[in-house]
C-alpha cells in the first residue's frame, strides 16, 4: 500500500492509475477505523481496479465547541488495517496541504444541509461540501463509497455530485453494527461501559419507528412509537427524531411503502454525540 501524503505523489499515483486504465475507487474518511470503513474498502476493491482512502479529521466541519481536538486520531491501527485489507493507496494529507493559507472559496448546503444535522451544527455540511469536494479534485475516483450510517450526509453528497456535475459516481454501503444493533462509529469510543449498553437504545428506537410503519401511519404516529422506546433509556438525551422522505428530507405526512422513508435519529449520551437511521419499510438484511 503507497502512503501519498503530497499533492505531487497523490497526482503521481492517480496519473499512472489513468495511464493504466485503471477504475479508481474512492473511501474518505477521519480515520480511527472499524468495520464500518473496512466494509467500504471491500464494496471499492470489488468494483474498482484501484481503491484509495483518504484519513483527514477535518476541521471545517467541527465547530469550536465540539471534539476536533479529542477526536481519536491512531494512524498506525489505522494503516495497518487498511493495508490488511488491501486498499492499494492511503492519502494521508496534512492541515497545510488541505486547506492552504489564503483559502476562502465556501460551499454552502443551505437546504438538506440545514435539516437535522444542520440545526445542531449549522457549520457541518458546508465544512463536509468544502472537503469532500477538495478530495473529490484530488483523487478523480471512478466512484466514492459513503456508509448509510451518515444518510443525511448521503443525500447532501448526491445533490453537491449533481449539481456540480462532479465526474463520478456515488456509492452508498449498509451500515455495518455491533452484536446488539449499535452503529459502529469512531466516536463509540469515547463511552463509558455502562453508556455503552445504553447507547443499544438507539437501535431500538429505530426497530420501533420501524415496526410501527404501517401503510397510512402518520408520521407522528411513527415518531411516538420511537420517543415510547426512547423514554426507556433515561441516559439518552434526544437530539432529534424524524421520519422523512428517503430523498428530499422532508418530513413525511403519512407512511407510503412505496415511496419509502427513513427515521432519522441523533441523541446525547453524556457528552458524545450518537446518530443512526433506518430506512422503511425496514429489512432486517440492511
Ligand atoms: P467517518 O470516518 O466517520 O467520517 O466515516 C467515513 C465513512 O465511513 C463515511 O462514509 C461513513 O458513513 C462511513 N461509516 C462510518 N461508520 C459506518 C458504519 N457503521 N457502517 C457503514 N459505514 C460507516
Amino acid at each position: 500500500m503507497k502512503v501519498l501524503r503530497t499533492l505531487p505523489e497523490l497526482r503521481q499515483w492517480r496519473a499512472q492509475q489513468a495511464a493504466q486504465g485503471h477504475s479508481v475507487g474512492f473511501v474518505p474518511t477521519m480515520g480511527a477505523l472499524h468495520s464500518g470503513h473496512l466494509q467500504l474498502v471491500a464494496a471499492s476493491r470489488q468494483a474498482c481496479d484501484a481503491t484509495v482512502v483518504s484519513i483527514f479529521v477535518n476541521p471545517t466541519q467541527f465547530a469550536p465547541h465540539e471534539d476536533f481536538g479529542k477526536y481519536p486520531r491512531t494512524y498506525e491501527a489505522d494503516a495497518l488495517a487498511l493495508q490488511t485489507a488491501g486498499a492499494d493507496a492511503l492519502f494521508y494529507p496534512d492541515m497545510e496541504m488541505m486547506y492552504p493559507p489564503g483559502g476562502e472559496i465556501e460551499i454552502r448546503v443551505p437546504r438538506t444541509g440545514a435539516l437535522y444535522e444542520g440545526i445542531t451544527r449549522p457549520h457541518f455540511f458546508h465544512g463536509v461540501a468544502l472537503v469532500v469536494t477538495k478530495l473529490f479534485n484530488l483523487v478523480q475516483p471512478t466512484k466514492a463509497f459513503f456508509g448509510q450510517k451518515d444518510y443525511q450526509q448521503t443525500v447532501v453528497i448526491r445533490r453537491m455530485v449533481a449539481d456540480l456535475f462532479m465526474p463520478l459516481e456515488v456509492v452508498v454501503c449498509p451500515t455495518v453494527r455491533e452484536a446488539d444493533g449499535l452503529a459502529m462509529s469512531s466516536r463509540n469510543r469515547y463511552l463509558s461501559p455502562e453508556q455503552r449498553a445504553s447507547a443499544a437504545g438507539l437501535y431500538q428506537t429505530l426497530l420501533a419507528v420501524a415496526n410501527a410503519a404501517q401503510p397510512g401511519a402518520s408520521g407522528e404516529t411513527l415518531t411516538q412509537a420511537g420517543l415510547a422506546k426512547l423514554a426507556q433509556y433515561p441516559d439518552l438525551k434526544l437530539d432529534y427524531l424524524a421520519v422523512a422522505h428517503p430523498l428530499t428530507l422532508e418530513p413525511i405526512g403519512s407512511f407510503d411503502p412505496e415511496t419509502g422513508a427513513v427515521a432519522l435519529l441523533a441523541v446525547f449520551l453524556g457528552a458524545t454525540r450518537l446518530i443512526d437511521n433506518l430506512v422503511l419499510p425496514f429489512r432486517l438484511a440492511e
